[in-house]
C-alpha cells in the first residue's frame, strides 16, 4: 500500500515504524513465554557496611532475562513493557519468591543478619495483591520479614502520598525493611518523608558519579545524610566506582555502600564465591 511517495523518506519512515511495532509485538510475545519458561534470572549485587572494610550486609536482587535469541537482557530493555502489559505482576512475584528463596539459603548458612533487597515497580506497588504476595513469599521460604528489603523509588513513593503511606504502613507492620531508591531524583515533601515508615534512603547514583569534581554533589549528599540521621534512616550510596568515592562517602557518614568497585551484580554462585574469598 505504498503511497506515491515511492522510495523517499516517507515510505522508509513507514517501514521502520512497522519494524518497530513488529519488534515490540515479538518482544511482548517472548516476554509472555519468559514468565512461564525458565528465562528469567536474578543477579545479586552485594551491599557493604561503609568504611574501607569489606563487610557484606546483604544483596540487591537485579532482574535479568536470558532471551533465547537476543542474549542477556537488562531491566531497562523490558521492564517498561512488562509494566504496560501487566506482566510485571507475575514477573515481580517471581522475583520476590526467587529472592526470598536465595535469602533463605544464606540464612540457613548462618547469614542471619543479611537482607535481600527487591525492587518494586510502581505498578506492583499499587497492585492490590502486593501485601498478600509478600506475606506468601516470606512464609513459603520460612523467612523472617526483617530479612527482606523492598526498594521503591522516591518518585513512586511520592506519586500518591496517602496511598503510599497506607501500603508502606502495612509492609512495615509486617516487619519488612523499606528503602527509598534513587533518592534525590524525585520531589519529596519533607513533611511526608517524616511520616513515611521507611528504614533506608538510597542516594541516587547521579550524585555519586561526579562527587570528586562537583562540590554541589558532596553538599547534597551531606544534606541527605543529615536528613537521614534526623529521621533515623540508614543511608546507602549506590554506584560507588572508585576508592576515592568510597572514602568520601564513608567520611560523609553513609552507612552502607554499593557499586562496581565493591561488587558487580552476579549470579548467586559467583556471589557466594566472592563472599568466601573475602572471609
Ligand atoms: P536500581 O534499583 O537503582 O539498581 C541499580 C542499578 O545500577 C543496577 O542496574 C545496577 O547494576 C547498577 N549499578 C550498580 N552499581 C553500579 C556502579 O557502580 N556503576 C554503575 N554505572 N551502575 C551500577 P540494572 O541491574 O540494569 O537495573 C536498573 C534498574 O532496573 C534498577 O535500578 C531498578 O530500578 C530496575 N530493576 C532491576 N531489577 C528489577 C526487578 O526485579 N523489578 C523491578 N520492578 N525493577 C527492577
Ligand atoms: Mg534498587
Ligand atoms: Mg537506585
Ligand atoms: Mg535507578
Amino acid at each position: 500500500h505504498a503511497k506515491g511517495a515511492g522510495k523517499n523518506g516517507y515510505s522508509f519512515f513507514e517501514q521502520s515504524m512497522n519494524t518497530n511495532a513488529r519488534n515490540h509485538l515479538q518482544l511482548l510475545h517472548d516476554l509472555r513465554q519468559a514468565v512461564d519458561g525458565r528465562e528469567l534470572l536474578l543477579h545479586f549485587q552485594p551491599k557493604f557496611a561503609a568504611g574501607n572494610g569489606r563487610r557484606v550486609i546483604g544483596a540487591e536482587a537485579l532482574l535479568r532475562w536470558q532471551h533465547p535469541r537476543r542474549g542477556l537482557l537488562m531491566p531497562d530493555q523490558f521492564i517498561e513493557l512488562a509494566e504496560k502489559t501487566g506482566l510485571i505482576i507475575p514477573i515481580g512475584n517471581w522475583v520476590l519468591n526467587e529472592a526470598c528463596r536465595q535469602m533463605s539459603l544464606w540464612y540457613a548458612e548462618g547469614h542471619r543478619d543479611w537482607r535481600v533487597a527487591v525492587n518494586l515497580s510502581a505498578v506492583q506497588f499499587c497492585h492490590a495483591g502486593l501485601i498478600g504476595n509478600v506475606r506468601a513469599a516470606l512464609d513459603r521460604h520460612h523467612l523472617p520479614a526483617n530479612c527482606l528489603t523492598l526498594e521503591i523509588t522516591e518518585t513512586t513513593a511520592m506519586r500518591d502520598a496517602d496511598a503510599s503511606l497506607a501500603i508502606l504502613g502495612q509492609l512495615s507492620d509486617m516487619g519488612v525493611d523499606l528503602s527509598i531508591d534513587d533518592f534525590g531524583t524525585g520531589y519529596s515533601s519533607l513533611l511526608y518523608l517524616k511520616r513515611l515508615p521507611a528504614n533506608e534512603l538510597k542516594i541516587d547514583r547521579g550524585f555519586v558519579r561526579d562527587l570528586e569534581r562537583d562540590s554541589d554533589d558532596a553538599a547534597i549528599i551531606s544534606a541527605i545524610v543529615a536528613l537521614g540521621q534526623a529521621l533515623d534512616l540508614r543511608i546507602v550510596a549506590e554506584g560507588v566506582e572508585t576508592e576515592s568515592q568510597q572514602a568520601f562517602l564513608t567520611g560523609l557518614g553513609c552507612d552502607s555502600l554499593q557499586g562496581f568497585l565493591l561488587g558487580k551484580p552476579v549470579p548467586a554462585e559467583q556471589f557466594n564465591a566472592g563472599v568466601k574469598a573475602l572471609a
